[in-house]
């Protein structure tokens, strides 16, 4: 097994680079570098038969990631999560084929574990000893939890309010965690003006090339989970883009290597946002090719997806326009109903923001975007036990030890 890479390639402006070299962004356009493989070849060598006998980990599509040599490979098992049918609340819904994607079943209990194990393996590849990134929480929590396994130094600029679970988590794997009085995008200001200075590597979203292609796993499970024929409607929650943006890479790609069935049609992919931060949501309603200016006084319980400017809008719209997907938003009492309906009716412990896309389908259904009869996959990025400070407990009684014996309901 060996990775296809060729070479990087500005997702703007086309220029290509060396993919042997330590790259972040195009150097004259500032747009994110995607990896480029020889799918000639790999077509000819790589068949979808050769995955049957692999381990259940993202790192069975590894000639189509970035690291060049095995011993590379920074891994804790990740990937491959389940798809589970929720049948109870489809039918609610009127939807025969309603499924959920579960990355809450994933290290680090959330997607950003797929971004970081390709980061960090490629980054151990390239010699790199010190990273540092921006992060709403998990990013950070990922990051550090991926460098401390691979012995590499990282530095954490998080919102003095991101969640304490993700704060715990990076101060417990080791890395170096900075609170910021602000957002994401205040924090990521520390990044770019320390980068120089201490000789970081910048990890923050679709500033380098290596995350977005762990993201893109998530479109090859999807594809081989349904026995690639994909879903009609994707719905995803989105922050900075690199999940929505990946999974439509990894589409493209499967789709030259010629692995997709029924004429390669490719889902519409729906961007779910929180009202109190949608700026995806609001530049695609007003027809803008990128996110022009922050949005607000951004607030949301759903923080992942707390991402005011994302640096990459234009690659997020673009994908939402080309597969006549669309974006919308949903409120946090929404989010938090939402958690309950899937724990309750089926099992799944979700974060707020697996639990907006359930809110934002509400809104597909009641608008009539949605045939009933269509297969639409809901992406549930992360576990709600990450996120404690969500849910409001009613007041619970406390029994004396004593009264056990003459306990009644
Ligand atoms: C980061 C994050 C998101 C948003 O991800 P993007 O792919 O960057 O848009 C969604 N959910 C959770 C739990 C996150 O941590
Ligand atoms: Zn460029």
């Amino acid at each position: 097994m060996h990775s296809y890479i060729l070479e990087l390639k500005c997702s703007r402006c086309g220029r290509k680079y060396d993919a042997n070299v330590v790259q972040s962004v195009c150097t004259s356009c500032g747009g994110t570098l995607f990896s480029m493989y020889d799918i000639e070849k790999a077509k000819n060598k790589f068949a979808k038969q050769d995955l049957q006998k692999r381990t259940p980990s993202l790192w069975r599509y590894r000639e189509m990631l970035p690291v060049k040599i095995e011993k590379n490979i920074v891994t804790l098992g990740e990937g491959y999560t389940p798809i589970t049918r929720i049948e109870r609340i489809g039918e609610k819904l009127g939807l025969k084929q309603l499924y959920v994607k579960d990355d809450g079943i994933i290290p680090t209990g959330t997607f950003k574990t797929r971004g970081m194990t390709t980061a960090i393996s490629k980054v151990k590849e390239l010699g790199i000893s010190k990273v540092a990134l921006a992060s709403a929480g998990n990013a950070g929590g990922a990051a550090a939890t991926y460098s401390a396994r691979a012995g590499i130094e990282c530095f954490v600029f998080m919102p003095k309010d991101a969640p304490e679970s993700t704060k715990k988590e990076c101060y417990e794997m080791g890395a170096h965690v900075y609170l910021v009085d602000g957002l994401i995008n205040d924090a990521g200001k520390f990044v770019v003006n320390g980068k120089q200075k201490y000789g970081w590597f910048e990890l923050s979203t679709l500033k380098e090339p290596y995350r977005v292609e762990g993201k893109k796993t998530m479109g090859y499970e999807i594809a081989e989970q349904f026995d690639w024929i994909l879903p009609d409607v994707i719905v995803y929650p989105t922050g900075g883009g690199t999940g929505l943006v990946g999974m439509w890479k990894a589409f493209n790609e499967l789709q030259e290597l010629g692995w997709l069935d029924r004429e390669n049609k490719k889902p519409r992919m729906v961007s779910v946002q929180s009202k109190g931060c949608a700026p995806v949501v609001k530049a695609f309603k007003e027809g803008k090719e990128s996110v022009e200016e922050p949005f607000k006084d951004a607030q949301t319980i759903a923080g992942g997806i707390r991402v005011p400017s994302p640096y990459a809008s234009e690659q997020i719209l673009k994908v939402i326009r080309a597969s006549q997907g669309t974006a919308v938003e949903v409120d946090d009492s929404e989010i938090i109903q939402s958690m309950q309906t899937l724990g309750k009716q089926e099992g799944l412990n979700v974060c707020p923001e697996g639990a907006a896309t359930l809110a934002g389908l509400g809104k597909l259904i009641d608008n009539g975007w949605l045939e009933k009869n269509e297969r639409v996959l809901l992406y549930n990025t992360g576990s709600g036990l990450k996120y404690p400070e969500v849910v409001n407990l009613p007041k619970l009684k406390v029994f004396s030890k004593e009264v056990a014996y003459s306990f009644e309901l």
